[in-house]
């Protein structure tokens, strides 16, 4: 007998194999103990994840006092290699001087990496945990500075974890 005869010899079905009837048994009562063990799904969305503070989700601007913290300084615009966020600075007369006039981020373009957050000097952006980001369009997906502004209080997470590791 060759090699290939004793190949085909070997993967002969048996006799309860070709009714299937043991395997359709046996696969009914598998779904019936899993069935009463615990879920390992979430069902999502009513039921929601919260991340821990770790988490890098969309980056935001800190919001304070009803304002930005950001001072216009432009370098985590340099140092996103997406090259995802454009910032134009102009004057004010508060103490920080320079703001803002315009801050865009393309969430189309950021990659999540967090360099912005890490060379602000200001913690003035910060990855938060918004991790559902829907687009219908492209031009939606460049989030301005009314988008990008969160009150630092739903920020205190992220902003403890910085302090902490930072
Ligand atoms: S997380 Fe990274 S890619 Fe996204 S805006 Fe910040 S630096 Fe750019
Ligand atoms: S967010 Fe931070 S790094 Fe970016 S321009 Fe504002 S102050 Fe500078």
């Amino acid at each position: 007998m060759n090699i290939n005869t004793e190949n085909i010899e070997k993967n002969r079905m048996t006799f309860w194999e070709k009714i299937y009837l043991p395997e359709i048994a046996r696969g009914l009562g598998l779904t019936l103990k899993r069935m009463f063990r615990q879920k390992m799904t979430r069902q999502y969305p009513e039921e929601r994840w919260e991340p821990l503070g770790s988490y890098r989700g969309r980056p935001v601007l800190v919001e304070e006092g009803g304002k930005e913290r950001c001072v216009a300084c432009g370098l985590c615009s340099r140092v996103c290699p997406a090259l995802a966020i454009e910032v134009q600075a102009a004057e004010t007369p508060d103490d920080k001087e320079r703001f803002p006039a315009k801050f865009e981020i393309n969430m189309l373009r950021c990659i999540y990496c967090g360099f912005c957050e890490e060379v602000c000097p200001e913690e003035a952006i910060v990855m938060s945990k918004d991790y559902e980001l829907v687009f219908a369009s492209q031009e939606s997906a460049i989030m301005n500075k009314e988008q990008l502004l969160v009150p630092i209080a739903q920020l205190q997470d992220r902003l403890e974890f910085l302090r902490r590791y930072k």
